[in-house]
């Protein structure tokens, strides 16, 4: 069947919900009695230097910034979080939806490995063929040099920079950006979920 078009998903903070995930795992950090604002605050710094997130890096970055060292116990917690939990079913039965009609293209900026693991943990990969999850370390402006997408192609995306560069770099995209309280020009959604709304 034709379809009507490619929709390219952001993953974190766009399907998954990420902010939450980060939270649980700031509370879990914080049993070591260092506190959630200092955990909080460290991984901010730790951001700036890093482009991806590595529990292992945050864990010496707080020794070094704290003195106090993480137990095995709680990284052993950690590593148990089960990512299922972080893909509403709203979601995924609005994927299993716009998946008849449009392509679903996922990409996400990230380690290939934890996000391929958040993506079948949660089911994700039932929406998407293989050759359609892209994880790359690269800008996504980037990273999409010469792909080629079916028209219209909506760029769906938290990041208010990233999807306005990317808006920038394609003119023909239908860029989106998904959250509360995001100041851009582009069209906003509050939840990825209002996606149906303006395809
Ligand atoms: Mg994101």
């Amino acid at each position: 069947m034709n379809k009507k078009g490619t929709i390219i998903f952001d993953l974190d903070d766009t399907l998954f919900d990420t902010a939450r995930l980060k939270s649980n795992i700031f509370s879990l950090l914080a049993e070591s009695g260092i506190s959630f604002e200092v955990i909080q605050q460290s991984y901010l710094e730790l951001r700036e230097q890093l482009p991806i997130y590595q529990i292992d890096q945050h864990v010496s970055f707080l020794y070094k910034k704290t003195g106090t060292q993480i137990s095995q116990d709680i990284i052993d917690e950690i590593q148990k979080v089960n990512y299922a939990e972080y893909v509403d079913a709203d979601v995924k039965n609005m994927l299993s939806e716009l998946s008849d009609e449009y392509e679903l293209q996922l990409l996400s900026l990230g380690q290939q490995d934890v996000q391929m693991k958040k993506i079948f943990d949660a089911g994700l990969d039932k929406y998407f063929s293989e050759d359609k999850i892209i994880i790359t370390i690269e800008p996504k402006e980037k990273k999409l040099t010469g792909m080629i997408f079916s028209e219209p192609t909506y760029f769906v995306n938290d990041k208010v920079y990233e999807t306005e560069v990317v808006a920038e770099r394609y003119p023909k995209f239908k860029c989106i950006v998904v959250g509360e309280d995001r100041k851009t020009d582009l069209p906003t959604i509050k939840s990825v979920l209002d996606v149906k709304n303006i395809l």
